[in-house]
């Protein structure tokens, strides 16, 4: 596949099964590779996808929930085993920060803030507040140069878990979206339950594609209560048309969504 793109490694919603692992996104740039998200299982994954863990340059975790994280600790111990480059670590608190201190495989840890960007090679990681109920919790908006000379870029949003509201919005709008991968937990007839728990119905995520001029809206993170996904979708779709379904090992190209020069 042409780089730049994305590989969906976990598209599943807290339990992970063999078809669908918990959330993480592998982004590969011309230079650089990044996660967002490691959830258990995503170096499987990873070598699924035939991505040597040595490629991965950092990894931003949007929130503490352990589907979100948990796979840290065991890429840690194979990065050190291949004696890999170091990763850098984008946290959304200091506990993490903490826990990880002076552990091998990590070359430093930076703590999210929202709007402040966070520079690996040639990708600027940018954290985004979202509302994930009572948790600190952060998307991340990542410009992707999809020339050697940078001239063009795709802006792609990851949630992570929740809902982008005003602040995100607007930080979103300053920063160009092309391609949004987005919480889609609920479908809206569950609407209760997704202000319960924090999460995005899908059409909050398609809302947000709409407002943004996206181009492009992955929904992951779905309930496994919805076995077939094309309600979720058809949600989605009243206000948004290009709107796909995560599937683990999916990959996107990301050149075709390029803004203009
Ligand atoms: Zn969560």
């Amino acid at each position: 596949v042409r780089k730049p793109c994305i590989v969906v490694l976990g598209s599943a919603a807290a339990i992970p099964s063999p078809s669908r692992f918990v959330p993480s996104v592998l982004l590969m740039g011309l230079r650089s590779a990044i996660l967002m998200d490691i959830g258990e299982g995503a170096q499987i994954r990873l070598q699924e996808a035939g991505v040597s863990v040595c490629k991965i340059k950092a990894v931003a975790v949007t929130h503490l929930h352990g589907d979100h994280f948990l796979g840290l600790f065991p890429m840690l111990q194979t990065l050190t085993m291949q004696s890999c480059n170091p990763v850098k670590l984008i946290s959304p608190s200091q506990e993490l920060c903490s826990v990880i201190s002076g552990a091998q495989g990590v070359s430093e840890c930076v703590v999210a803030v929202h709007g402040q960007s966070v520079v690996v090679a040639e990708l600027a990681v940018t954290p985004v507040a979202v509302n994930h109920g009572g948790i600190l919790a952060f998307g991340y908006h990542v410009s992707v140069p999809i020339d050697s000379k940078g001239r063009r870029k795709v802006g792609v949003f990851y949630s992570g878990d929740g809902v982008c509201e005003d602040e995100c919005k607007q930080c979103l709008k300053q920063l160009g979206v092309d391609v949004i991968i987005h919480d889609s937990s609920f479908m809206v007839a569950d609407i209760g339950r997704a202000i319960a728990s924090g999460h995005a119905t899908s059409l909050d995520a398609a809302k947000l594609a709409n407002e943004l001029n996206a181009k492009l809206l992955v929904l992951t993170h779905l309930s496994a209560r919805y076995s077939d996904p094309r309600s979720v979708v058809s949600d989605a779709r009243r206000v948004f048309q290009n709107v796909i379904v995560a599937r683990d090992l999916m990959t996107i190209p990301l050149s075709y969504y390029a803004q203009p020069c």
